[in-house]
């Protein structure tokens, strides 16, 4: 009874949990460098709003979600009839794929791709168009011109992106969104901008706001605000008639109330989204450093993560951290099955992956 688009989805490589690994090696502490989580956490803030919890549970939320999306709006300064909700931003990916994605359209996107950025479009019957890295894991910003000149029914790729950790730059990604034309909506996942603003990147939003042409922005308060567990994320939408449509495909409650409470607090503690911007940073290039001093081969990374190649079958090189207690991502798609993905943890995390990798070394 099933589609065949269905039959064709991969199981998702999800992280493992702490309890999983418990169960199979009981190690002594575990690092859990797996899903790009927050070692800080969130806000501190938000202890105060969970005292009302309550209330909020009993309560069907705010189908509009309109005092986050006003929060968010002006954050950004877009109006908040150009923000949409959603319960995590992969939520919104499903959403944009639904409303959009016709069977035989073509969809571009970055490979080593974020797999959500692939399914929800395979299941709709799109034919996905991969943009390979250059050899040195950059991005291919020719090849990613030309495939966007085939003029797809969509354009959707991270920046910086997940799992390799390039970026564009300004100018690259103006000359990239430059060749799109107006049959193609373009979605720039921007689920780690917060650690890579500043330096040599910037987030599309100023690009992509001058445009008259349909776009959208997505980003999450999963990573840097430290709420993957409530789910919570959102979308900039270019124009409030997209957005209304989009509206009419998400289900109505999507973004429960307690995340829109806790995502509203978060967006309020810019000292403390700070202070996790800043220790990823440090942390990022303290690991980075003891992976190239072993020899190994590391992408340049805005993320809170690092993908590196283990030159090994890099499920067996990851079953070994794991005996450790250090959990992280082999990464699965063909070409990438020697490379993994380490989030960057509490300085003691990182610690514990160092020591574990040394010794495997
Ligand atoms: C983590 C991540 C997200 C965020 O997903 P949520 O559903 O908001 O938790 C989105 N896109 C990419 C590329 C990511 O890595």
């Amino acid at each position: 009874m099933v589609r065949t688009e269905v039959t064709r989805l991969s199981p998702y490589n999800s992280g493992l949990t702490i309890d999983e690994v418990m169960l199979r090696y009981a190690p002594a502490r575990i690092a859990k460098l797996g899903s790009n989580e927050n070692p800080l956490g969130p806000s501190p803030t938000l202890t105060a709003m969970m005292q009302a919890g309550a209330e909020l549970f009993r309560l069907y939320p705010d189908p509009a979600g309109r005092e986050l999306r006003q929060a968010i709006g002006a954050r950004h300064e877009v109006g908040e009839d150009q923000v949409i909700l959603g319960n995590g931003s992969e939520d919104l990916l499903s959403v944009i794929s639904r409303a959009v994605l016709r069977p035989g359209d073509a969809i571009v996107t970055l490979y080593p791709s974020f797999p959500l950025h692939e399914d929800y479009a395979t299941l709709m019957g799109a034919t996905i168009k991969r943009v390979g890295v250059n050899s040195d894991l950059t991005i291919n910003v020719d090849a990613l011109i030309e495939a966007v000149r085939e003029r797809p029914r969509m354009l959707l790729f991270s920046n910086p992106m997940n799992p390799v950790g390039s970026w564009l730059s300004a100018h690259d990604l103006s000359k990239v969104l430059d060749a799109v034309s107006d049959e193609t909506l373009i979605v720039v996942d921007e689920a780690y901008a917060e650690y890579a603003e500043g330096d040599d990147y910037t987030s599309s939003l100023p690009v992509l706001g001058k445009r008259d042409r349909p776009w959208i922005v997505l980003r999450t308060f999963s990573k840097a605000f430290g709420l993957a567990g409530l789910r919570i994320g959102f979308g900039i939408v270019s124009d409030p008639e997209l957005r209304g449509l989009l509206d009419r495909v998400r289900t109505p409650f999507n973004a429960n109330g307690v995340a829109q409470a806790a995502a509203l607090a978060a967006l309020a503690d810019e000292e403390h989204l700070a202070k996790v911007v800043a220790l990823a940073r440090t942390e990022r290039a303290r690991v980075e450093n003891f992976l190239t001093s072993k020899g190994l081969e590391v992408a340049p990374s805005r993320g809170n993560f690092l993908f590196f190649n283990c030159r090994q079958n890099a499920s067996t090189f990851v079953e070994g951290l794991l005996r450790e207690g250090v959990i992280v991502k082999p990464w699965k798609q063909e070409g990438f099955d020697t490379y993994v993905r380490v989030s960057i943890g509490s300085p003691s995390e990182n610690d514990h992956f160092m020591a574990a990798l040394q010794q495997l070394l």
